[in-house]
């Protein structure tokens, strides 16, 4: 299946905002959208590009959605197809279309890997997934769009308990972080309860703009 293979870094200067994307170095001070530590300092803060740092017109309504709708997709991982796909179902769906959209991406097995703490970001996660180091009620699930319901249990595989990337990750997370996850560090497991309101997704974007945008 088709993914971006490019500089993840690139993706965040071009949003302007950290979208966490490559594990520790994000909380690190390697980050480059992190401040400078003094005015000699090389940090490539800016969008990437020959124009990255002179460019400063006006952006349109248009330019605004679209941004948001790139910053989304990038958060999530997602390319263009999966994602208006994810968009149509959330239409279909009873409530605010926006919020169906978010909580349709929340449910993916990659991101709730990367939320209980098992992977430091949502590309390590899918990895993880993909190489079927994951159980979900007991049974292997390799792939990471693969959307939870209430009650999945989520499981570190036996065999893949020793793994590195899983113990440093879990290092930073806090117990309990999201009321609609639970976490047992000791057994590398957690249960995704429920389905997160929108104010427990700890998510700075705003879905209006990619409602608007497909709209038009
Ligand atoms: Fe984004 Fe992380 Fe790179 Fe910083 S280090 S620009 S947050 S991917």
């Amino acid at each position: 299946m088709a993914r971006y293979t490019g500089s993840v870094c690139k993706l965040c200067r071009r949003e302007r905002q950290k979208l966490f994307l490559k594990g520790s170095r994000c909380f690190s001070d390697k980050c480059p959208l992190e401040e400078k530590k003094n005015k000699d300092e090389k940090r490539k803060n800016y969008p990437p590009g020959q124009h990255g740092q002179s460019r400063k017109s006006k952006v349109s309504e248009y330019g605004i959605q679209l941004r948001e709708k790139q910053k989304i997709k990038r958060i999530y991982g997602v390319l263009e197809t999966q994602f208006r796909n994810l968009f149509d179902k959330a239409t279909r769906q009873k409530g605010i279309t926006g919020t169906n959209l978010l909580q349709l991406l929340e449910r993916r097995l990659d991101n709730v890997v990367y939320r209980l703490g098992f992977a430091p970001s949502r590309k390590a996660a899918r990895q993880l997934v993909s190489h079927r180091h994951i159980l979900v009620n007991g049974n292997i699930v390799d792939i990471p769009s693969y959307s939870l319901v209430p009650g999945d249990v989520i499981k570190v595989k036996d065999k893949s308990k020793q793994l590195d990337i899983v113990h440093n990750s879990l290092k930073r997370v806090k117990d309990n972080l999201y009321p609609w996850l639970t976490i047992d560090k000791a057994t590398l497991s957690g249960t995704f309860v429920s389905i997160p309101e929108r104010d427990e997704m700890q998510l700075n974007v705003n879905e209006q703009f990619v409602v608007e945008l497909y709209s038009k």
